[in-house]
C-alpha cells in the first residue's frame, strides 16, 4: 500500500472540493477500496471520508417512492420494514451478499461502485486492460470460471459483483448523482457501463461526482419480486449466476415483468427478451423456462464458464417462480 492523505468532508459541496482534480477518491464503507489498496490495485493520492455526510436516511415519499441515501448502510437498506414489505427483491438480494459484518459497513452508493473480483484485475502480476488501459486481458485465454458470458468484449469479460445493483435495476430505481455543474439523475439500468474498448470505465460517475440518493419507484410488479442466487457456498461469496425477478399478474396473466441477471454479464443485465416472453403469457412453469431460455440465447461461453449458462437459466426460473408465489400488493 502506498502512503496517501485523509481527510473527513464536511458537507457534500466540500467532498467534492476534495476530490477535485486530483487522484483523490472518496471513501465510504471502505469494503472494497481499502483491499483494493492493500493490493496496490487502486493508488489514490488521498482519501475524502464521507461517512459525516447526512445521506443516511431512508424516507417514504408521498407517491409511495422510496429514497435511500448513499450513506445507507447494506443492513439498514436490506431489513427495513418498507424494503422488506415492498421491495423483497431488495431486502433478498441484499441479504445474499457478503457477511453481516460487511453488510454493516458497505454503502448504497458504495455498492452500486464496487469492483470486479476477476482474479486477474486483483493481481497486479498479470495483464488487465481494466486494471491498466492497453496491458491486455489475462481472463481471455486464462482460467475463466468465474467470468460473463454476456456483455463481454475482446478486452474484457469481468462480471460485475453486486447483488443489491441487480435489484434496483430491477425496481426501474434512479441513482442521483451530483457534482460541481449541479444534479443529473441516471437510471440504474444505465448507470453501469460495457467493458466495450474501455474496460476501464465503469460507470457513469465522472471525476468530482458523489451520488447521494438513489429513488425506488412504486410499481405495480415491485411487491411480487424475489432474488435466487447460486454461488459455490452458501453465504459470504459471489454468485456464478443471479437472477432479480419481479412479476405483475392479473388473474393468470402476467402484465408486467422485470428480469436481470447477476454473476453472467459485465454489468447488472436486464433481459428484455425475457420480459418480452413473459408479458401477456401464463404465470407457469412453462414461461418461465421459456424466458430464461431466451434470456440465455446470445450468451457466450469461454473455456471454463460455460456451465453458467444452464445455471442462469435455473436461477431465473427459480427467481420468477418465487416472485410468483410473493403476495401481490394492493
Ligand atoms: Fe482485467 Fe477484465 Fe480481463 Fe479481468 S476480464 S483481466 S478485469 S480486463
Amino acid at each position: 500500500m502506498l502512503p496517501f492523505d485523509y481527510t473527513k468532508a464536511r458537507n457534500e459541496n466540500d467532498a467534492m472540493d476534495r476530490v477535485r482534480g486530483s487522484k483523490a477518491v472518496f471513501v465510504a464503507g471502505g469494503t472494497t477500496l481499502i483491499d483494493l489498496m492493500k493490493l496496490n490495485v487502486m493508488l489514490p493520492s488521498a482519501l475524502v471520508d464521507i461517512n459525516s455526510l447526512p445521506l443516511d436516511k431512508i424516507e417514504s415519499l408521498p407517491d409511495g417512492s422510496l429514497r435511500v441515501g448513499a450513506m445507507v448502510r447494506n443492513s439498514d437498506l436490506a431489513h427495513h420494514e418498507l424494503v422488506v414489505k415492498h421491495f423483497p427483491v431488495l431486502s433478498q438480494a441484499i441479504l445474499a451478499g457478503a457477511s453481516p459484518q460487511l453488510r454493516n459497513m458497505a454503502t448504497t452508493g458504495g455498492n452500486l461502485m464496487q469492483r470486479t473480483r476477476c482474479y486477474y484485475f486483483r493481481d497486479t502480476a498479470y495483464a488487465c486492460n481494466k486494471r491498466q488501459p492497453g496491458s491486455g486481458c489475462a481472463a481471455l485465454e486464462g482460467f475463466n470460471r468465474i467470468h460473463a458470458v454476456l456483455g463481454g468484449s475482446d478486452q474484457c469479460i469481468a462480471t460485475h459483483p453486486s447483488d443489491m445493483a441487480v435489484a434496483l435495476v430491477a425496481l426501474d430505481a434512479v441513482v442521483h448523482i451530483k457534482s460541481a455543474k449541479g444534479e443529473r439523475k441516471v437510471a440504474a439500468g444505465e448507470f453501469h457501463l460495457l467493458p466495450g474498448s474501455t474496460p476501464h470505465l465503469e460507470t457513469v460517475v465522472e471525476p468530482g461526482e458523489l451520488i447521494t440518493y438513489v429513488t425506488i419507484p412504486s410499481s405495480k410488479f415491485a411487491a411480487q419480486s424475489a432474488y435466487v442466487k447460486l454461488r459455490d457456498r452458501a453465504s459470504y461469496e459471489f454468485a456464478l449466476a443471479s437472477a432479480g425477478a419481479a412479476l405483475e399478474i392479473q388473474g393468470n396473466k402476467i402484465h408486467a415483468a422485470r428480469v436481470v441477471l447477476g454473476g453472467v454479464a459485465t454489468k447488472p443485465w436486464r433481459s428484455t427478451e425475457a420480459e418480452h416472453i413473459l408479458t401477456g403469457a401464463t404465470a407457469d412453469e412453462k414461461t418461465f423456462h421459456a424466458a430464461a431460455e431466451a434470456a440465455m440465447k446470445s450468451a457466450k461461453a469461454h473455456k471454463y464458464n460455460g456451465f453458467k449458462i444452464e445455471l442462469a437459466k435455473r436461477a431465473i426460473t427459480r427467481a420468477l417462480s418465487s416472485a410468483a408465489q410473493q403476495k401481490a400488493e394492493a
